[in-house]
């Protein structure tokens, strides 16, 4: 069967496929939020050193106030001036110790007044900040020194470290945060390093102070992004997993219609691939060809010609039937008109309609333009019209019926016995010919009681005044059977077998 193989072949496919439409998008929303995250960091590394830069600056203008309160005193004894150094630390907060300078010496400390200390100046950033590890006071605690000089004098003013690595835990908390001056940093913890600042692989953001010589750097180790999206996104993982499963879901659905027998049907209808064959039908008395039953074959391209019952209630159930109907009768136009000329009576083309194409007016259209290709009165159109499934009768198809016998086309009931029209239902829809069914011919001389309705069946026919065809006309024993009870016409393999058209206008031409 052409329309299941086909899908089951391509299982493996759409297996991949479902999974695909279901793995991406969560993919694709673990990416955005790895991106989101990665703002969100940004944003905090950035908020933290600016807090951490407007701190540092406030407690550097504090130190450099002091240390400003006392340059013009460096030169005066420092028994004048030791006092000074002292109210300057005990009133400000977080100056430790001043000290004053002649001359790159420090000659008096509010620690210890008279002092002898050498000040290189090379030691300060830009002559003003000096980070360093302790002084002989208090060799492990980290102190910033400030400097400011004018000619020989100075002054210095230190602020204790504690106070930094204070701002550096309590602003940072979970971002990592340090102070750089020159080539030393601080960190978090109070130790001051001179080795290469660490570089922070997450969402780094620097800082540099516009009036002071020093740096600030937030950021986050390795993976930080990672341990964030596990910390705060667990609800919205959730959601990409549910939209995961539907989307998979929806892909699956999808592929299942894709592969559907009504999608492969309008394939095969785009690629032409549903042609007429030809079944000649003929005279029941003289034999010859009176006309020809039209029967579609799908030319499958890798299944080969497919019979009509297997793909035909596809074909209605998708409402595909129509246009497929259409093309059948247009491709019957095209290998028929050339050749209707040498038709001596009007040749008989019965095109198969189910009653679904009923409702419909359409067509009529379709039967104009049918009609339209030929000589005028070169050939009679039959619908046939199959009596297992009855036509409703609706305002629809009585005017349809109605447009049908104004253009001449002629309507056939097919398979004939086998359904349960009445013969009101003959009269409404004006009926012109009766197909016996196949199943009661080929009783002919084996089953009396068939072969009993099937001369009720001509008989009735003969009353009514309607064409009789019989199919199915295999033998010539049925033939003889048929002619001599006055069947109208006969169908079957003894006359012809459903043949492409090329070779039914060869053979046309022979009868
Ligand atoms: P049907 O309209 O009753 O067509 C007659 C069927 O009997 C054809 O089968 C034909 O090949 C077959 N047949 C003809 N003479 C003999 C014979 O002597 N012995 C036997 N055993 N069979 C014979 P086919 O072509 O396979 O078509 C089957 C059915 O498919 C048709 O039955 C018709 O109902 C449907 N069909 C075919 N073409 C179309 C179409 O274009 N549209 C619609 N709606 N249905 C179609
Ligand atoms: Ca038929
Ligand atoms: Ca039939």
């Amino acid at each position: 069967m052409p329309l299941t193989v086909k899908s089951r072949r391509k299982r493996s496919t759409r297996i991949a496929v479902t999974i695909l439409s279901g793995v991406l998008p969560v993919l694709l929303g673990v990416a955005i939020l790895y991106v989101q995250a990665g703002r969100v960091l940004k944003q905090s590394t950035e908020q933290t050193a600016d807090e951490a830069l407007r701190q540092f600056n406030l407690m550097l203008d504090n130190t450099a106030e002091a240390a400003r309160v006392l340059l013009p005193l460096a030169g005066d004894s420092c028994n004048d001036t030791k006092l000074a150094l002292r109210e300057q630390v005990t009133r400000r907060p977080f100056v430790r110790s001043t000290n004053l300078v002649w001359d790159n010496n420090i000659y008096c400390s509010s620690l210890f007044g008279d002092y002898q200390e050498k000040v290189n100046p090379s030691n300060y950033t830009r002559g003003q900040l000096w980070l360093m590890s302790g002084n002989p006071v208090t060799p492990n605690t980290a102190l910033l020194v400030y400097r400011l000089s004018d000619g020989k004098k100075g002054a210095l003013s230190t602020l204790d470290g504690y106070h930094l690595s204070n701002v550096l835990r309590l602003i940072g908390r979970q971002t990592s945060l340090l102070l750089q001056v020159g080539n030393n940093w601080l960190s978090a913890d109070g130790k001051v390093h001179d080795s290469a600042l660490p570089v922070l692989p997450v969402a780094q953001s620097t800082r540099v102070s516009e009036q002071y010589a020093f740096t600030v750097a937030a950021g986050f180790p390795e993976g930080e992004t990672w341990r964030y999206m596990s910390r705060e996104y667990p609800p919205l993982f959730s959601l990409l997993i549910f939209f995961g499963g539907v989307s998979g879901l929806i892909g699956h659905i999808l592929q299942k219609r894709a592969s559907s027998p009504s999608v492969e049907l309008q394939r095969a209808l785009e690629a032409a691939e549903f042609i007429p064959y030809f079944q000649p039908v003929v005279h029941g008395d003289t034999k010859k060809w009176s006309g020809a039953e039209v029967l579609m074959r799908w030319n499958h391209p890798k299944e080969g010609l497919v019979r009509p019952d297997l793909f035909i209630p596809f074909a209605e159930h998708s409402g595909l039937i129509v246009p497929m109907t259409r093309s059948l009768m247009q491709q019957t136009a095209a290998l028929l008109a050339p050749v209707s000329a040498s038709f001596g009576e009007p040749f008989h083309i019965g095109i198969n309609i189910t009653a679904s194409h009923c409702q419909d007016l359409e067509l009529v259209e379709d039967c104009r333009e049918f009609l339209s290709a030929f000589a005028p009165g070169s050939v009679s159109l039959v619908l046939e019209l199959t009596e297992r499934e009855l036509i409703e009768p609706t305002a629809i198809t009585h005017q349809l019926f109605e447009q049908l016998h104004g253009l001449g086309v002629m309507i056939a009931i097919d398979d004939f016995g086998t359904g349960h029209s009445s013969l009101g239902y003959l009269r409404q829809f004006n009926v012109d010919f009766l197909k016996i069914d196949q199943s009661f011919v080929a009783m002919i001389g084996a089953d009396a009681l068939s072969r009993h309705i099937l001369d009720s069946i001509i008989e009735l026919s003969a009353k009514l005044d309607l064409g009789i065809v019989a199919e199915g006309v295999e033998t010539e024993e049925q033939s003889d059977y048929l002619t001599a009870h006055h069947v109208n016409f006969l169908q079957g393999y003894l006359f012809g077998r459903p043949m492409p058209g090329a070779d039914f206008i060869n053979a046309l031409s022979r009868h």
